[in-house]
């Protein structure tokens, strides 16, 4: 994989962007410590929203951010992975297709409308879809935004030849392990059981449930947790406006598989 390379000849890295909130590069770029951290073993060559010039050729690793919402975005994604050996979903929205892809479970005509009344010809608008829907991906970097640390993390293991195996485990699994107090048995609406972890329960540690940004977990079983939530007083509609906020599309794939029976043999 990557090797370290000498200072002249620093491994390179590129950040790039397509439809989100720039959220996950903020975490990036403006903490400092982590910007300098990167910049001592990497070299940034493509950062569009805080460099004039970039590179457009091969890199090593490629981050990025957002999902596919624009036509021309599946261009400049396939590009991308072309050009670069590890490229990593950076966040929610190239994971999962983020909150923006709530759309694909509303009237699109109407939410059209309703963000930009009639001005709507210029627009040359997909379904948004996360990145995996078009290309590859070595790794994801969960989260909305993504973890500054991980990050990090992530290249430094890069950097030594690595690309890490993804993180397994629900949000609950790291909340036992911690003692916490559950939040769901305190009447709360927390979907900690079905979201991928590796969070450091952020979220539970301040008593705010698990509103599900790291994703649909692969392994868990929604129908009973919507059933358990329902029994607890909630709406199926908030219930299910919840589960499709970061990764509805998925999660629907997850659930239609176990009705099928085909993720539990
Ligand atoms: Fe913004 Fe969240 Fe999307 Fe990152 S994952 S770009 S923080 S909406």
């Amino acid at each position: 994989m990557v090797k370290q390379k000498n200072k002249s000849n620093k491994p390179k890295v590129a950040v790039q962007s397509i439809t989100g909130c720039a959220g996950c590069q903020l975490e990036i770029y403006y903490i400092e410590d982590v910007l300098l951290e990167l910049l001592d073993a990497v070299e940034l060559v493509a950062a569009p929203m805080i460099k004039e010039k970039n590179y457009d050729g091969p890199v090593d690793i490629c981050f990025v951010e957002g999902s596919v919402s624009h036509t021309d975005s599946i261009n400049k994604v396939k590009k991308w992975r072309e050009n670069s050996k590890i490229l990593v979903a950076l966040g929610a929205c190239a994971g999962e297709g983020g909150v923006q892809q709530q759309k694909n479970f509303m009237d699109k005509k109407k939410v059209q409308a309703y963000v930009y009344g009639n001005k709507t010809k210029h627009l040359d608008v997909e379904t948004p879809v996360p990145i995996t829907e078009y290309v590859e991906v070595d790794y994801y970097i969960k989260g909305c935004p993504a973890d500054k640390e991980e990050i990090v993390w992530f290249v430094k293991q890069a950097l030594l030849g690595k690309v890490p195996k993804q993180y397994e485990k629900p949000v609950c699994h790291e909340c036992k392990l911690r003692e916490k107090y559950c939040l769901l048995e305190q009447g709360q609406d927390c979907y900690g059981p079905i979201t991928f972890g590796n969070c450091s329960v952020m979220c539970p540690d301040y008593n705010h449930p698990c509103t599900g940004c790291r994703g649909p977990f692969s392994d868990g079983n929604f129908e009973e947790h919507i059933k358990l939530l329902q029994e607890k007083g909630f709406s199926k509609r908030l219930i299910m406006q919840r589960i499709n906020k970061y990764g509805g599309l998925r999660t629907q794939k997850i659930m239609q598989e176990a009705k099928d029976g085909k993720n539990h043999p």
